[in-house]
């Protein structure tokens, strides 16, 4: 058995899971939650004494770490919601246990395990769009998740759907994940329904199904689905998958996003070949599915 470890912007979910890729125990916490201590020994706490009373009851083999950014030598360099710059994991865990510890993006360890246990089993050329705080992605090919020597690649968050457009965290102008990241469309829908900025994303959507019909809510919506068209364009035409999931918050809106997707997607408009397009699903692991991916990897 190992232990998969999700460790996001606002939660930490772990769980211990078989070797047929199912969640046995699972503890999870709101980091919301914790307020006026060091978020940061916060974490680590949680961590350690979670591995401890999990490897009591259970016989682990190794450790699987989904994080945020690119994790570089074992450490976790960008928590930017929690404001931690550099999390060393690796080394905190070592020190306390003798176990192996691997350590992915959480998008791709998402990915991971849509391919191996979720809704992308059946398909052998398939990709995973993780829709949230940024974009993320991963392609699979024969099953095998593409990736390269110097870098991980496959960025389609960064790829450019508008030259010259708005100014992305990584030094470039326009990319994908500035006009279709969940956080990008959460901003702009809060400014033109002119709600409070810090309004959890519950309230969020409850208020969205409510005036999704209003003239400047749609326009907001048209726009979001058509700049997603035109990323998803770009990706199918370059890696012709079997089928495209969809994971991340985007899930939770799939009456207001996914549904109308769907309408513009098979009117094939931008598809360079418009026989056998790509199937188009959401994922259904959801929240496990970090956890699961992590210890895929590990
Ligand atoms: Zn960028």
């Amino acid at each position: 058995m190992k232990i998969g470890i999700d460790l996001g912007g606002s939660h930490i979910g772990i769980g211990v899971v078989n070797r047929q890729g199912k969640i046995i125990e699972k503890i999870e916490t709101d980091l919301n939650l914790v307020k006026n201590l060091n978020i940061e020994s916060f974490i680590i706490k949680y961590i350690v004494n979670n591995i401890k009373e999990l490897t009591n009851k259970y016989k682990i083999q190794a450790i699987g770490i989904a994080a945020p950014g690119t994790p570089k030598n074992g450490k976790i360099t960008t928590m930017v919601n929690l404001g931690i710059k550099e999390l060393d994991i690796t080394n905190i865990i070592k020190k306390e246990y003798f176990i192996p510890i691997t350590i992915k993006n959480d998008a791709k360890c998402a990915a991971i395990a849509e391919n191996k246990y979720g809704i992308l089993k059946p398909y052998k050329d398939s990709i995973f769009i993780c829709l949230g705080t940024g974009i993320g992605g991963s392609v699979f090919v024969n099953k095998k998740e593409l990736s390269f020597n110097r870098n991980p690649g496959i960025e389609i968050g960064h790829m450019i759907i508008q030259k010259d457009g708005i100014n992305c965290k990584c030094g470039k102008k326009g990319c994908f994940e500035t006009y279709c990241s969940i956080k990008r469309l959460k901003q702009k829908l809060i400014e033109i329904m002119e709600l409070p900025k810090n309004i959890q994303s519950e309230e969020l959507l409850h208020i969205l199904n409510k005036r999704k019909d209003e003239h400047k809510v749609k326009n907001i919506l048209n726009e979001y689905i058509e700049n997603l068209i035109v990323g998803l364009s770009n990706i199918i035409d370059i890696f012709e998958p079997q089928a495209i999931c969809f994971g991340g918050s985007f899930v939770y809106f799939e009456e207001v996003l996914y549904k109308i997707l769907v309408e513009k997607y098979y009117s094939k408009k931008y598809m360079f070949n418009k026989e056998n397009i790509p199937e188009l699903k959401l994922s259904v692991l959801g929240n496990d599915a970090g956890i699961i991916g992590a210890t895929i990897i590990a």
